[in-house]
């Protein structure tokens, strides 16, 4: 199992705990591992989900996203504590290594979770990720019911960054949805969930599995069962969408209904949705994925720095969006 998930030590043997507790479980020296963590409330629960409702329920919970705070320097992390068995029961066991494989890859970018640590003990992955303190970005749409154009502005420009960035370390991120675009402490854009990711390697252009989340899947992958990089702008234009409107550009009474619309690419504005927020959700919404703005290749008209450059960003100062202050909340 180790070699799968791509850990270089070896799962440690299974040894008789006192009191089930994972803690005595010996580490490699060196490594950073469980004893080194406070764990505190529980942020959220996961399920490596598929498209699948009733595996979910089958597999309920056999991810939890725990507040971790560092015993030796006092930094809170968000730790991302996977069951080793349901990895195995549900065969999820690449989805835990696909997202490991693709946070490494991803370091660096503001706008995309951290991982600092992957350990594990005979039960469990820990992943020590960037905390998130404000949660998901769904959350704020279902409080708020819809966001401002000047919010929508921002955290747009942050998602178009995010993603751009992923896609120039040859990363599709395939289940871009407003739960899994979470808000840090100073209500920043951090992406997540990389578990249903895919890391292109060797110039490959595209992923065949079929992942994400009806509202949000391209035609693409309904019709040609592919997703290529510019799925993600697909979902980057239901996400600007549902922001703005408050609701779901693509959905109906079962998945099934809501494809139908997303293959005809059915939906309609909400009257007094932003002029410029409509012209770029028209663009990005475009059946053909190589006809989408920012999908296309460096250097072509269509490609992200088009995206950028569209008139709904005109607002944006690219050069600051990591450190300006994020806008009121309204
Ligand atoms: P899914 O069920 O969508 O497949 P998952 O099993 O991959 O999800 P995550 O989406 O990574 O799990 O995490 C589950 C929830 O935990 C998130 O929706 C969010 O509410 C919370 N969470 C995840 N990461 C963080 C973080 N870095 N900081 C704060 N909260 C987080």
């Amino acid at each position: 199992l180790s070699r799968e998930l791509g850990y270089t030590e070896p799962s440690p043997p299974l040894l008789s705990v006192p009191n089930g507790r994972p803690t005595s479980v010996p580490q490699p020296p060196g490594k950073p591992s469980l004893r080194d963590f406070q764990f505190g409330s529980t942020l959220g629960e996961g399920s490596y989900s598929t498209v699948n409702n009733a595996l979910r329920c089958l597999f309920a919970s056999p991810v939890l996203v725990k507040l971790g705070t560092s015993r030796i320097d006092g930094k809170q992390y968000a730790i991302k504590v996977i069951t080793k068995s349901h990895l195995i029961r549900a065969h999820k066991v690449e989805t835990a290594a696909a997202e490991r494989k693709a946070l490494i890859r991803l370091h660096g970018h503001p706008g995309i979770v951290s991982l600092f640590h992957a350990f594990q003990d005979e039960w469990s992955l820990y992943f020590v990720i960037d905390l998130a303190a404000n949660g998901e970005m769904q959350s704020l749409i279902s409080r708020l019911g819809s966001l401002s154009t000047r919010c929508v502005q921002y955290y747009a420009a942050q998602i178009a960054d995010a993603i751009e960035y992923m896609h120039s370390k040859g990363v599709i991120h395939r289940d871009l949805k407003p739960e899994n675009l979470l808000l840090d402490d100073a209500f920043r854009i951090k992406i997540t969930d990389f578990g249903t990711g895919k890391v292109l390697e060797n110039g490959e252009k595209r992923a065949t599995t079929f992942v994400g989340t009806a509202q949000y899947q391209a035609p693409e992958l309904l019709e040609l069962k592919e997703t290529t990089t510019s799925s993600d702008y697909w979902a980057f234009g239901c996400v600007l969408y549902q922001m703005i409107a408050g609701r779901f550009a693509f959905s109906d009474r079962s998945d099934y209904l809501t494809w139908q619309k997303v293959k005809k690419v059915e939906y309609e504005f909400p009257s007094g949705f932003d002029d410029q927020a409509k012209d770029l959700v028209q663009k990005l919404l475009v059946h053909d994925p190589l006809k989408r703005l920012g999908a296309g290749p460096g250097g072509s008209s269509n490609d992200p720095s088009a995206l950028k450059a569209h008139a709904f960003f005109s607002s944006i100062v690219w050069k600051s969006l990591w450190t300006d202050p994020a806008p009121p909340i309204e």
